[in-house]
C-alpha cells in the first residue's frame, strides 16, 4: 500500500492515494558502490554538500528548487516573454502571486534570501530583534547581519521532538507579549515562518496567527511571513483545525495572507519551480525602498533577478500547489515516510511534518556528544551505507554564536527532505530500508570534528575530520 489514507469518513474512496501525475520524461539514476561513496564523502572533507551530486542515488538534501516542473510549467517556460520591463510573464506572476497575497506590491527575486536580504537591509540594523518561530538558517543570516538579533520564540512543544502537538511551529504568544512590551521600539518586524523549516517542518494554526496578529495590531509592529510552504501548511489547517475541515486550501492562504503586511517568499518550494522568489508588502514607503535595494542587486522591478520564463513557470506553479489532489498526496507521501521510519524503530520529529522527515539524531546517538555533532555523523553514514543525500539542521548549522563561542544547538536533526512530484514509493521504501539499517549499527558511529570554516552559514562550507575511538 502506498498512501494509506488515515481517516476518511466518505464511503467508497480508494484507500491508496496515488500520485496525480503520470512521468513524463526521466532521469537515470546512478548507481554507485560504498567503496566509491566512502572516497568521495572523504575527498569531500565529510560535507555532503561538497559532493558531486552523480555520486549521490537519493538526493533528500534540500525540497529547494529540487522538484518535478508540471508539462504546463514546461509549456509556460516556452510562453516566458523575455522583455526587460512590463513583459506579459511579470504581469502573470504578480496577479497568480496576488491571487493568494493580496499585497499591493510585489517585488521579484531570484530566490527567497534575496527578498530577505533587501527586506533586512531595509528595516534592521544594530540595536535591532526579529522575533521568529523559528529562524531559518539564511533569514538568521541576513537578520544578523545588518547587526540585528534574531530571536527565537517557538512554543516550548515545539522543542520536543518526541511530544505530540497538531501545531508545533506556533509562536509562543505569551513570550511574544512580554518581549514586545518591553522592547517595541527595537522590533521592525515579527515574523512567523509556515511551515517552520528549522523546527521540523511544522506547521502554525491559524488562529496562532490571529494570536500574533493581535499582538502585532497592539503595539503596532508589522508582521511578516516567511510564507515558503504557505500551501502545506494550509493542508495542514485543512486537516487539523476546527472548522477547516471543509474549506479551500487557496481561501486559507488568502486567510492567512489578510493577516500579513508582507512576505518573503521562495518559489523553489511551494511555487514548484526550481528557482525564484519574492518579496511582497503593503507599506508603499518600505516597499520603494526595498525596489530601490533590488534594482542594485538582482535587477528592475518587473523581472527581479529572473527571467520571464521562470517568472510563467512560477505563476503556473502557484496555481498547482493548492490544488487538493496534489496536497493530499504530497502531505500523505512525506507521511509515508515517517511512519515506516518509526516502524523500523529510527526515532524521528513527531508528528511527521509537510516537506521533510527529521531523524532525532541527538536520541539515536546519544553516545555522541553535540559539539561532535551527532546528526552530522548520522547524515554522513546514510550516504556511505546507501548513497541518501540528507542535511544535519543542528548544532553544525547553529552552533556557532554570532560572538565566536560555540555551544549545542536546540536540537540535533538530520532532514530527510522529499523534493516535490520526484521520487516514487520504492525510491522511498529504499531510504526506509537505509535508515534501519543504519540506525542498527548507530552505537558504532562516531562524531566529527570541523577542521576548517568560515565566518558565516559554516554548515555550507566546513571541512570534517570523522573522531577516532
Ligand atoms: C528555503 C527557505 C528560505 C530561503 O529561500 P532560498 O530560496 O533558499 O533563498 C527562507 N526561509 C525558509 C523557511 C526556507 O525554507
Amino acid at each position: 500500500m502506498w498512501f494509506l489514507l488515515a481517516s476518511d469518513t466518505e464511503a467508497m474512496i480508494p484507500r491508496t492515494i496515488i500520485e496525480p501525475f503520470r512521468i513524463h520524461s526521466v532521469e537515470p539514476l546512478r548507481m554507485t558502490s560504498e567503496a566509491e561513496r566512502r572516497e568521495a564523502i572523504a575527498a569531500a572533507g565529510y560535507n555532503l554538500f561538497s559532493l558531486r551530486s552523480e555520486v549521490v542515488l537519493i538526493d533528500l538534501l534540500t525540497d529547494s528548487g529540487t522538484g518535478a516542473m508540471s508539462s504546463e510549467q514546461w509549456a509556460g517556460i516556452q510562453r516566458g516573454d523575455e522583455a526587460y520591463a512590463g513583459s506579459p510573464s511579470w504581469y502573470r506572476f504578480e496577479a497568480a502571486v496576488q491571487e493568494l497575497f493580496p499585497l499591493p506590491h510585489v517585488i521579484p527575486t531570484h530566490q527567497g534570501r534575496a527578498a530577505e536580504k533587501i527586506l533586512m537591509t531595509a528595516i534592521g540594523g544594530p540595536g535591532k530583534v526579529v522575533p521568529n518561530n523559528t529562524h531559518f538558517d539564511t533569514t538568521r543570516a541576513n537578520v544578523e547581519a545588518t547587526g540585528a538579533e534574531a530571536l527565537d520564540l517557538v512554543i516550548p512543544e515545539g522543542l520536543d521532538p518526541a511530544l505530540e502537538h497538531p501545531f508545533k511551529g506556533n509562536m509562543d504568544l505569551a513570550r511574544l507579549e512580554r518581549f514586545l512590551r518591553e522592547r517595541r521600539e527595537d522590533v521592525p518586524a515579527v515574523f512567523v515562518t509556515i511551515t517552520n523549516n528549522s523546527g521540523g517542518g511544522q506547521p502554525v494554526s491559524l488562529e496562532n496567527l490571529r494570536g500574533v496578529r493581535e499582538l502585532c495590531d497592539r503595539y503596532t509592529v508589522p508582521l511578516f511571513l516567511d510564507a515558503c510552504r504557505f500551501a502545506e501548511n494550509a493542508w495542514f489547517i485543512r486537516e487539523r483545525e476546527r472548522g477547516q475541515a471543509e474549506r479551500e486550501v487557496a481561501d486559507i492562504v488568502r486567510d492567512i495572507a489578510a493577516l500579513a503586511d508582507g512576505m518573503t517568499m521562495s518559489a523553489k518550494k511551494d511555487g514548484l519551480a526550481n528557482i525564484g522568489g519574492w518579496l511582497a508588502l503593503r507599506d508603499d514607503e518600505l516597499a520603494a525602498s526595498c525596489r530601490n535595494l533590488l534594482i542594485l542587486t538582482e535587477g528592475f522591478p518587473t523581472y527581479g533577478g529572473l527571467a520571464g520564463r521562470d517568472l510563467d513557470a512560477i505563476a503556473q506553479g502557484l496555481k498547482e500547489v493548492v490544488q487538493h489532489d496534489y496536497l493530499r498526496y504530497r502531505i500523505r507521501s512525506t507521511g509515508y515516510l515517517g511512519e515506516g521510519l518509526l516502524r523500523s524503530g529510527v526515532p524521528v520529529v513527531k508528528p511527521i511534518g509537510g516537506h521533510a522527515v527529521y531523524l532525532d539524531a541527538r536520541s539515536l546517538l546519544p553516545h555522541v556528544p553535540p559539539l561532535q555533532y551527532p546528526g552530522h555523523a548520522l547524515a554522513v553514514a546514510l550516504y556511505e551505507a546507501g548513497g541518501i543525500r540528507s542535511c544535519e539542521i543542528g548544532t553544525v548549522m547553529f552552533g556557532r554564536q554570532p560572538d565566536g563561542s560555540e555551544r549545542p544547538a536546540a536540537l540535533d536533526l538530520v532532514r530527510l527532505a522529499v523534493p516535490r512530484r520526484t521520487y516514487t514509493q520504492s525510491h522511498i521504501d529504499y531510504v526506509i530500508e537505509v535508515c534501519a539499517e543504519v540506525a542498527k549499527r548507530s552505537s558504532e558511529l562516531r562524531g566529527y570534528r570541523i577542521v576548517h570554516e568560515p565566518l558565516a552559514l559554516r554548515h555550507f562550507t566546513a571541512r570534517f575530520e570523522p573522531l577516532s575511538g
